[in-house]
């Protein structure tokens, strides 16, 4: 028995009864295929009390794009009955089961929105759905909304708190990590002690208990110690290595520029003809590791270290500094690591270079945290990774940067939520790959 192309098409939607295809228009010059469907119901049940065999007041006209079929853009139109409730007294719209309600596009066309989303630029994924970046950004709040009002943070213990900006030096965001789930639970924003109050109370909204976290890992900001003394009243703070380190380079980086600013002649005269090229070679050289040099580099850094600059000292001190973290996780004894960083510091404290001195001090005044940080290699080595993809997250959102947009972006990417839709195309391979063993 043939079947005809409307019940094929009609089962290829997932329809059931009572919609089904009625009409299937193919228009080649457009690349368009439009289906129209019909509801062959007389009577439904209310959508509000769910009472049911209601009479049908009137068809609305409606449409919704849906995944593309083939090279064809595929449209989907209904006549939607509004059913009048004799019980309620309303009138109201029947739910279609292909979308949710108001939307223009299809549970399933939105399902592949929201996965390519994740992997690309919002506004690259538009142009390859060929729809508007602000129709995508509405749907990934919509979505993102709705999966973390169901997002559990019960078990929630270790976090990890920092701050990113999106333009240089201003519009801070707070960002949350779960360390052992490795995840974004929570992101605000502002940096000040009260983004910490708003996570905990964030993390009570979803199960989780403040007094039950043991442990931030965050930077030096006296802000964010503020918060948590006063909201995750059991934590213990530790410094992680990423923000020690990062702090040992900008005071590295603040010597050099000085330096090169008031001896230039020195510098120049040391670094002959080539200057302009060379010292750029240094700056670089003397942020990277010797492993990641390139042969400029070499050559910089190999006539740095034979010079007598402040600024080979302040390389060689953030060098040392690498090496007590080195040791610190490879040895993982807590002892060991507080006597060789009080080492590093009272080098560091009469090293003569201001930089140096204010940051021996500022890691001197919370020796006990920053100890904790050396031998935490959960949080070290996951704070790092979380940068990197913030930075992905702040590319996705270029152009529509505002903070809700990156917060939600952030979400959709990091915070691993069970409640979203899962790629339709995904779901639809392991079919295939059954259909076709069963054809060989
Ligand atoms: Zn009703």
């Amino acid at each position: 028995m043939a079947i005809g192309i409307e019940s094929l098409f009609t089962s290829a939607l997932g329809l059931s009864a009572p919609w089904r295809v009625e009409n299937v228009n193919l228009d080649t010059a457009r690349r368009r295929i439009d289906f129209d469907l019909t509801c062959d119901a007389k009577r439904l049940a209310c959508p509000v009390c769910g009472l049911l065999d209601q009479g049908i007041h009137d068809r609305q006209k409606r449409q919704w794009r849906h995944l593309d079929f083939f090279q064809y853009e595929a449209w989907l139109h209904a006549e939607v009955p509004r059913v009048a409730c004799s019980g309620c007294g309303k009138t109201t719209q029947a739910q279609v089961p292909w979308a949710r309600e108001g939307s223009g596009f299809t549970a399933l066309f939105e399902a592949l929105a929201l996965s390519l989303c994740r992997e690309l630029p919002v506004r690259q994924a538009a142009a390859l759905l060929r729809c508007t970046d602000k129709q995508l950004w509405r749907r990934i709040e919509h979505y993102v909304g709705a999966a973390r009002t169901l997002d559990d943070m019960s078990a929630v213990r270790v976090i990890g708190i920092d701050e990113t900006s999106l333009r240089k030096g201003q519009n801070y965001i707070t960002v949350v990590h779960d360390l052992d789930k490795k995840r974004l639970l929570f992101a605000c924003e502002g940096r000040d002690h009260q983004t910490v109050v708003n996570f905990a109370q964030d993390l009570q909204a979803h199960g989780g208990k403040p007094e039950q976290v043991s442990h931030v890992c965050q930077d030096m900001s006296a802000a964010y110690a503020k918060g948590v003394a006063q909201a995750l009243t059991q934590a213990q703070i530790s410094y992680d290595r990423f923000h020690v380190v990062a702090m040992a380079n900008e005071a590295m980086d603040e010597v050099r520029r000085h330096e090169t600013s008031t001896q230039p002649q020195a510098i120049k005269a040391a670094l002959g003809d080539n200057d302009r090229k060379l010292l750029k070679s240094l700056t670089w050289g003397m942020r990277r590791n010797p492993d990641g040099w390139s042969v400029k580099q070499t050559n910089a850094m190999h006539w740095l270290q034979h010079s007598t600059l402040r600024s080979a000292r302040a390389w060689r001190l953030k060098m040392a500094l690498r090496t007590v973290y080195a040791n610190a996780a490879r040895h993982n004894n807590a002892t060991q690591a507080k006597s060789e960083l009080k080492a590093w510091l009272s080098w560091a404290a009469r090293c003569r270079l201001a930089p140096f001195k204010k940051l021996a001090s500022t890691l001197k005044q919370r020796l006990d945290a920053v100890v904790r940080g050396m031998l935490d290699n959960r949080s070290n080595a996951y704070v790092e990774a979380m940068n990197g993809l913030l930075q992905q997250a702040k590319r996705a959102a270029r152009g529509f940067k505002t903070a809700s947009n990156f917060i939600a972006i952030a979400y959709l990417r990091m915070s691993k939520l069970k409640h979203l839709p899962s790629n339709p195309l995904e779901r639809a391979v392991p079919k295939y790959n059954v259909l076709i063993h069963r054809c060989l």
